[in-house]
């Protein structure tokens, strides 16, 4: 595990009752932010970190720092599934008895993925079938296994429902689906403040990993995402408040420039497919290159895909089989 980068200081209050606890976490992205809502009647928490011995410890002394404690947590909203941002809820409602809100859909992917051996057989066949090796298989299956441990177990007391306004300590906010990052992932939204917990589905600084969802084929990441991104630009937003880095408030523009990140990388996996028949795989290798770590690797060949996937639904690229690699040609 790399060394973790701990920031000196790791909660902040970013709009009035809102605070920002910056927590660690094992992957590049290094850190993971948990919006703390602090009201009289107790503590509710957006997002959760991942489940580290450092990160709960270093969430209870955050929270004291404002006089609060774990133990105050009344709700927990989760944005979806990813062990950064769900990781820790089951310690959190261990210690404080918190109700725990996630979407079904989102439990269900849990469930699923608690089946070990069905994601890792089905998984290997249909990245197999992308044309990367077995040994990055196994690489890959070894950090998803890492990823889904560190979550610590839960059961979902209320499944969030995007047609009711939920109530707490005198404002309120609203479930936005933003499917695309993840087939279950949602935004918070607190109308009055002008202020949106955007979970992964908008960060400032990247442009959140798009990737296929196994046990759902017909599930468009890229498509979703878009149509996601379109509906959350007309809202009106004063800030944003990601789940990595810093808030900001630009939406509109960032979200045009999210929008025009995957126009010209589809046209760049276009332009490659176009050489000759390639699987998924090798197009991705030749944008990305192969000098990458295994898991970047993994993650390039995933957004790879998911463009060839519309692609081909644009009728611009079909899929043939090899008998044992699809592979993808211009028409
Ligand atoms: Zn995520």
């Amino acid at each position: 595990m790399p060394n973790l980068r701990i920031p000196e200081k790791s909660i902040k209050e970013v709009a009035k009752n809102f605070y920002r606890v910056i927590l660690p976490m094992p992957s590049r992205l290094e850190q993971v932010n948990v919006i703390v809502f602090a009201h009289e009647d107790g503590v509710t928490l957006f997002d959760t970190g991942f489940n580290l011995k450092d990160s709960f410890l270093m969430l209870e002394d955050s929270l004291k720092a404002i006089g609060r404690s774990v133990c105050d947590v009344d709700h927990v909203f989760i944005t979806h599934y990813h062990a950064d941002h769900c990781g820790m809820a089951g310690r959190i409602k261990e210690k404080s008895g918190a109700v725990i809100h996630m979407s079904e859909a989102g439990r269900q992917i849990l469930q699923r993925i608690e089946n070990e051996e069905l994601l890792d057989d089905e998984r290997r066949r249909f990245y197999l079938e992308q044309g990367i090796g077995e040994e990055k298989v196994d690489v890959m299956a070894s950090v998803i296994q890492r990823f889904r441990r560190a979550i610590f177990p839960f059961e979902v007391d209320e499944y969030l429902n995007c047609d009711r306004k939920y109530s707490i300590g005198g404002t309120s906010f609203e479930v936005l689906p933003t499917p695309g990052h993840s087939r279950d992932h949602v935004c918070f939204f607190f109308r009055k403040e002008g202020i949106l917990l955007s979970g992964d589905h908008v960060l400032q600084a990247i442009t959140p990993n798009l990737a296929p969802d196994i046990f759902c084929p017909g599930f468009r990441s890229l498509r979703s995402f878009l149509d996601s991104l379109s509906v959350i630009r007309e809202i009106p937003i004063a800030m944003i408040l990601p789940a990595h880095g810093a808030p900001f408030s630009n939406l509109r523009d960032r979200v045009d420039e999210m929008i025009k990140h995957h126009e010209d990388r589809k046209n760049r996996i276009l332009r490659s497919a176009e050489k000759f028949s390639r699987t998924a795989f090798e197009i991705s290798v030749d944008i990305f290159g192969e000098d990458l770590s295994d898991f970047d690797l993994f993650l390039a060949l995933n957004e790879t895909y998911v463009h060839l996937v519309e692609l081909v639904h644009e009728g611009i690229i079909s899929k043939s089989w090899n008998g044992k690699w699809i592979l993808y040609n211009v028409r």
